[in-house]
């Protein structure tokens, strides 16, 4: 994704933390799936970790329940065109409400932030800017397995997120685009009715703090995240908003599809080769992976 602005806006002090309560969110297999995903290579569309994760990821909500559509469509809005594949695995009733739950599962071409040009022409590994936030979305997954949500809940893993450059910024977030332009009419049952994005969720020193486009554009989602975070104890969740990204959720906001993108984008490996497992901590997916399930089964989303 892209960063615009660096403003900082303070909406309004952090909520005290509650009572966590029972979960089944388990960090260490947040942690390994994120280590699987870096095993695999980059996940650059067109190379062989691309595709071994994208069927990973399919073969994994299978197992896990969800009834899995491969989206795959070729976009042509760059100078070639490149064939990409949106992940969606669809869990809990089929009528009444859906929630969606989105990540990008790619991962950048160059280190282009890299402070070593030597580095700037190859990929990212991207254990955050990437694995973290699919991690968190089988995480769930599970979780479902163990117990069906009340309301019908999407994940969608995007295809082709980052692949733009600051001179071609019509080159990022090309899957969501692609699943933006295929969404459901509104009104029909199967069209989420609220999006929630996860793009680097898995830094050991994790802080979310509200995103502008998403406060600007979707402030009821904005005040359910501090909701949950206060009822999940998720204390690296902030109740203020900083940075203004590009990110997948912004294709989704266009479309009239309500979503948020919860991301910590101070995170110094940005876009560099340092962005390894070794930056990434299960304790961080897990805050992240309790608010979600909190989402999901207990928020006023979760009301059939
Ligand atoms: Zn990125």
């Amino acid at each position: 994704m892209r960063a615009l602005l660096g403003i900082l806006l303070v909406v309004a002090l952090a909520s005290p933390a509650s009572c966590a309560g029972k979960s089944r969110v388990d960090g260490d297999r947040l942690f390994a799936r994120v280590q699987h995903q870096c095993d695999a290579g980059p996940r650059v569309p067109g190379t062989p970790g691309h595709a071994a994760i994208r069927d990973w990821i399919g073969s994994e909500a299978r197992r896990l329940g969800g009834s899995v559509e491969m989206q795959s469509f070729t976009d042509s809005s760059g100078a070639a065109p490149i064939a990409l594949t949106n992940v969606i695995a669809r869990f809990g009733p089929a009528g009444g409400r859906r929630i969606l739950f989105c990540a990008h599962y790619d991962t950048r071409p160059w280190c282009d932030r890299d402070p070593d040009p030597a580095f700037r022409q190859q990929p990212v590994p991207g254990a955050n800017d990437g694995a973290s936030g699919v991690a968190v979305l089988l995480e769930l997954a599970e979780l479902m397995k163990l117990a069906p949500p009340p309301v019908g809940v999407d994940l969608v893993f995007f295809d082709g997120e980052d692949m733009g450059t600051d001179d071609r910024p019509e080159g990022f977030c090309l899957g969501s685009r692609g699943y933006a332009a295929r969404l459901p009419a509104v009104g029909d049952p199967a069209r989420p009715v609220a999006g929630f994005l996860l793009d680097m969720v898995g830094d050991k020193d994790l802080q979310v703090y509200h995103e502008r486009n998403s406060v600007e554009r979707a402030s009821n989602l904005t005040r359910l995240v501090t909701e949950g975070a206060a009822a999940t104890g998720a204390r690296s969740f902030h109740d203020e908003t900083k940075y203004s990204v590009i990110d997948d959720h912004v294709p989704l906001l266009d479309a009239g599809l309500p979503t948020v993108d919860l991301i910590d984008f101070d995170y110094p490996a940005w876009h560099t080769h340092r962005d390894t497992p070794d930056q990434v901590s299960g304790a961080s997916m897990a805050e992240v992976a309790r608010l979600v399930e909190w989402i999901a089964y207990r928020s006023v989303l979760a009301r059939p």
